[in-house]
């Protein structure tokens, strides 16, 4: 069984920002969880570094788009292991295997018949390195998205014959209403394909920054196309004298925000179609985090930016944060002062002081040594089936829901040693085995809620169940029950509210 997940690859002609570790982030907690069940997971994200723009950006800079281009990827590859991302191999579009890959499979699309060569004119956003359709420009000649104004281009160019595949693709969005998800997604990709497909223009004759078109060299690939087929070309090469391909193709997730849905949702399945290759299982389209610059933090200023709130509160919080502020899916705020005040309500004293008081009181009570008492049954039933609704959430990227139900639990956790007064029972000799009970229950309770979090939180989860003697961390070992807890170990806060001073 394999997983396979992807981010977009991201463009190099700017610099990393809150949007890509946003993306990132969703889809580290996606395969982490995935690796918690066992499965073979494989789970791709890398950089975008042909076409128009980064050609135009070099040249403005007096330097080569290949520098250009590697110094940038060098900023987003760098920016992986501090959000702690897991992923598996970091592609960019320049490399050689890639280009080879990407023409291979694109000349089969022609060998099947789906390229023809023509002229294209048309207003060209040169920020979108695309054309815009006419009901698509703004008033003035603008670009909706860059607001730029569109220029007139003309060009010789080798078309995708997208309008081939316009019944494939509505039966396609017929049989499979998960293909794209959310559901307001998949049915602006449905009508935007119902309104009736027209080819594309598969290449640039005028740009040299991209993959050589093998049957015509003064052509290069359009950079969407070049772009998209990394999911695939990546498996090929990923590992050293290995190709993955069989293995792991298809996609289980590809991860999107919602400005490259066309392109994801209508092109990759037609083009997938017309090179015969399998369809990806799911488009999931996550929304946009809205600055809200007002709500400021003492700490952090007015900007949340990823480096600064990992630098001083770590990977564990910037993470919890953004799934936990924005329902994924959804468009949403987010401010420096939510963080804040998410981090301290929640992270210090929901599961902070969870665990230090469990811990404690383990510690002061019972040495150190959980009993092998009885478990509570109420709360048993509580927990009963968490990890498989855990699991249905992740089954439809439901991230911020998933991470509610646990939260639920933590909270609930906190709710029993309020009615279970457990130093009460302490100062009680004839009570001391309903102490072992009600401490032993806190303690697995505890383990069962911090196995289910760690791919939200993968580092403070680790240390604390490390404190608690039992470090495995399969989904089977969430269960409520299972137990596995021997001695437990002190522990320092797990979420300081005096957060690590800045440098400055
Ligand atoms: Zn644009």
């Amino acid at each position: 069984m394999t997983f396979y997940i992807t981010t977009p690859i991201y463009y190099v002609n700017a610099a990393p920002h809150l949007g890509h570790a946003y993306t990132t982030i969703a889809a580290d907690v996606m395969a982490r969880h995935h690796r918690q069940r066992g499965e073979e997971v494989f789970f791709l994200t890398g950089t975008d570094e042909h076409g128009e723009p980064v050609a135009d950006a070099a040249h403005a800079l007096g330097i080569e788009p290949q520098q250009l281009a590697d110094r940038n990827a060098a900023r987003f590859e760098a920016l992986l292991p501090l959000l702690e991302a897991t992923n598996d191999f970091f592609i960019r579009t320049t490399d050689a295997a890639h280009e080879a890959r990407v023409q291979s499979v694109l000349a089969r699309v022609r060998d099947n018949g789906f390229v023809y060569q023509g002229t294209y004119e048309g207003w060209y956003c040169p920020r979108c390195a695309d054309f815009k359709p006419e009901n698509e420009i703004d008033p003035g000649n603008l670009c909706p998205i860059h607001h730029v104004e569109l220029t007139r281009e003309q060009e010789d160019s080798y078309f995708f014959k997208l309008s081939a595949f316009q019944e494939r693709l509505e039966s396609l969005y017929a049989e499979r209403e998960d293909f794209v998800a959310p559901r307001s997604r998949y049915n602006e990709a449905l009508s935007f394909i119902r309104s009736g497909l027209r080819d594309v223009p598969l290449t640039r004759h005028r740009l040299t920054w991209g993959v050589q078109v093998p049957w015509d060299h003064d052509h290069v690939f359009y950079v969407w196309f070049d772009a998209l087929l990394n999911y695939y070309t990546a498996l090929s090469y990923a590992r050293e004298g290995q190709d993955l391909t069989d293995a792991t193709w298809p996609p289980d997730y590809h991860l999107i925000a919602k400005d490259i849905l066309r392109f994801h949702a209508v092109y990759w399945p037609a083009l997938l179609m017309a090179a015969e290759l399998e369809l990806p299982e799911h488009i999931f389209v996550h929304g946009y985090l809205l600055m809200e610059g007002e709500k400021m933090s003492k700490s952090l200023g007015n900007v949340l930016d990823p480096v600064a709130v990992i630098e001083r509160f770590g990977a564990d919080a910037l993470r919890f944060y953004l799934l936990r502020e924005v329902p994924f899916g959804q468009d949403g705020t987010v401010s420096t002062l939510a963080f804040e005040t998410r981090y301290e309500a929640e992270l210090a004293n929901d599961l902070g002081n969870l665990a230090s008081r469990t811990i404690g009181m383990l510690t002061r009570y019972r040495d150190g040594v959980v009993s092998s008492s009885e478990l509570d049954t109420s709360l048993a039933a509580e927990f009963a089936g968490l990890p498989q609704r855990v699991a249905a959430h992740f089954d439809r990227a439901e991230l911020t829901l998933g991470l509610e139900e646990i939260w639920q639990r933590v909270r609930r956790l906190n709710r029993y040693v309020e009615e279970q007064t457990p130093w009460r029972l302490a100062s009680e000799p004839d009570r001391q085995g309903d102490l072992d009970r009600v401490l032993a229950s806190l303690a697995e309770g505890l383990r069962s809620v911090t196995v289910l979090l760690w791919p939200y939180l993968p580092g403070s989860c680790e240390r604390l169940l490390a404190a608690l003697g039992a470090p495995e961390l399969s989904l089977a070992d969430a269960m409520f029950g299972a137990g596995g807890i021997g001695r437990v170990a002190p522990i320092g806060p797990l979420f300081p509210k005096e957060a690590a001073p800045s440098d400055d």
